[in-house]
């Protein structure tokens, strides 16, 4: 496959890019230690998205593999998992990140946030959504204690590691390069860093 286009995604910031049915999604880690939440819409129909839930109910799993796929809220597939050089860890339970949650954390004034971000690139896009679905955190690394006890750590994967996903149907894909720099979500070093995003064809 060629690499048909290639967003590069500075800390914090976000991406989105109309992708046709077939066509790959490559999501890069360039520096290692880096969240990117991911979102998809059916470009058709923005009320038709990806799903956390509904991808956990019909995998049975909590995070997606090679070969699964992650699925819509009409429980239809929406792209699939086609390659993994990462360690393969990854979240769907999470919500984004958004501005209450980091008043919790103590922030005082704007922080940039994922939810913020999904927001600007639908605008970008053009497209409504009167939901926002809870993303796909791809390299966000949660730990289930025995008691259900959850916790986000730091990210294991390295610099240049990827997933890449195939668009099952024609959608809009909206990356997050997550700006969390108060809890560990992308290491104990409280930095942010960048996210390439690429579609291959
Ligand atoms: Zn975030």
């Amino acid at each position: 496959m060629n690499i048909l286009e290639s967003i590069n995604i500075a800390p914090g910031h976000w991406g989105q890019t109309r992708v046709r049915q077939g066509q790959h999604i490559r999501v890069t880690c360039p520096e290692g230690s880096q969240v990117a939440d991911f979102w998809a819409f059916a470009q058709d129909d923005p009320s038709v998205f990806l799903s956390a839930e509904h991808t956990r109910s019909t995998l049975e799993k909590l995070v997606p593999v090679v070969g699964d796929a992650l699925y819509s809220n009409r429980r239809h597939p929406m792209v699939r998992v086609v390659e993994d050089t990462s360690p393969g860890t990854h979240d769907f339970l999470m919500s984004a990140c958004d501005p209450r949650r980091y008043e919790i954390l103590g922030v005082t004034g704007y922080h940039k946030s994922c939810a913020e971000n999904l927001c600007h690139a639908m605008d970008e896009a053009g497209m409504v959504t009167h939901e926002l679905p809870s993303p796909f955190n791809i390299f966000q690394n949660v730990t289930i204690g025995e008691n259900g006890e959850l916790a986000i750590v730091p990210p294991h994967v390295q610099a240049g590691q990827y997933l890449e996903m195939k668009a099952e149907i024609d959608l809009l894909a909206i990356v997050s390069a997550c700006p969390m720099d108060v809890a560990k979500t992308n290491g104990p070093d409280g930095k942010i860093r960048p996210i390439l995003l690429e579609v291959l064809g």
